[in-house]
């Protein structure tokens, strides 16, 4: 850790040109580090952006830095240049190329030198020169924290990077209740707090700030979608696409929709199955020693943390529906 904060002090130690990325279906953790150590890096002098594979959703977009941030599709030209040009990218919040897709391409061709400050499972260490991987670490904005505080820059530490290193642990951690949430997230929550961020404010921007569409769409998944199986303590909840646009679906409108499932008393796996951009995305979620990074790996080619991850499927929504229900029966055997 020391040894990674020394090398990367000494990389940023003269103004360079910076390119900052993170995984596709950006969430709070990605924007939330990705923005807080952009904000690090402008204020110490370098050329910084943000280049996300994709959109992200509309909750996020109060994040200070939002407009700067460049969304790969629809930018690939200009985004391809900065890359080729760039001197140092840093690959947050993942720990495999193709989470980047299709934005990979333009990253593994340039010739910067690469950083990876992640905490997902067995991270690819050929794609980074410089490695801050800590699996047990509830965010990637913590790890960004621990590094500023490693480098000694804590006097760097304002009101934007605050807020967006807030924004990452609180969403990674549900609000500071997982078992990856420790003494020392809430000494940093407690620093960061110190720094300039409002706790309340920003609660009630991630989580109290949905369209009327949202709540009625989560209404609809909770009454007529949920499938329970309780002899194996498992939950699904799917929808197809013409379903979500009959709540005229914005991004992020299903997320978290899936701890509900898994809220309920003796359910410890659950599911969410959705149709999006053509696709069969899944997010799966457990309590306990169930694995679900292992199931997403081996069915939905996917992956992510012991108990939260997602994948996609290659058939129809009802398709998927049955193979999580195959893999649902064979849970406790
Ligand atoms: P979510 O269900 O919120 O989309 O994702 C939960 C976790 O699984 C996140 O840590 C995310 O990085 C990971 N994840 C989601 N989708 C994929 C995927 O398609 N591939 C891999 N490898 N990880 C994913
Ligand atoms: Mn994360």
């Amino acid at each position: 850790m020391i040894n990674i904060a020394q090398q990367l002090k000494r990389l940023i130690s003269t103004p360079k040109k910076i390119v900052i990325t993170t995984h596709r279906g950006p969430d709070g953790d990605a924007m939330g580090s990705s923005l807080g150590l952009f904000h690090l890096l402008k204020q110490l002098g370098h050329t910084v952006n943000v280049i996300t594979p994709n959109k992200y959703a509309n909750f996020l977009h109060w994040l200070p830095g939002n407009k700067e941030v460049i969304i790969y599709e629809g930018n690939e030209t200009a985004s391809d240049e900065i890359t080729a040009e760039s001197d140092l990218i840093f690959l947050l919040d993942f720990s495999d190329l193709s989470r980047i897709a299709p934005f990979n391409n333009a990253v593994k061709k340039s010739k910067a030198t690469k950083i990876m400050i992640d905490h997902h499972q067995d991270p690819d260490r050929d794609i980074a020169k410089l490695i801050f991987s800590d699996t047990k670490a509830c965010s990637t904005a913590q790890l960004v924290y621990e590094l500023i505080d490693a480098m000694r820059m804590t006097t760097y530490l304002n009101k934007s990077i605050a807020e967006c290193l807030y924004v990452g642990i609180m969403t990674d951690t549900g609000s500071f209740k997982y078992s990856s949430t420790t003494a020392k997230t809430h000494n940093i929550i407690a620093e960061l707090i110190t720094a300039g961020a409002e706790n309340d404010k920003i609660h009630d921007l991630i989580y109290d700030n949905s369209s009327a569409n949202r709540i009625k769409l989560l209404g609809y998944c909770l009454n007529k979608k949920l499938r329970l199986y309780p002899e194996n303590n498992a939950a699904i909840i799917s929808l197809t696409a013409e379903e979500l646009k009959q709540f005229k679906f914005k991004k992020g409108d299903t997320e978290g929709l899936v701890n509900y499932a898994l809220s309920i008393e003796g359910i410890n796996f659950a599911t969410f199955i959705a149709e999006k951009d053509g696709m069969v995305k899944l997010s799966l979620r457990s309590k306990g020693n169930l694995k679900v990074n292992e199931i997403a790996g081996k069915y939905f080619s996917g992956g992510g943390h012991i108990n939260a991850s997602g994948g996609v499927s290659q058939v129809s929504v009802d398709e998927t529906i049955k193979i999580t229900e195959e893999i649902i029966k064979n849970l406790n055997n």
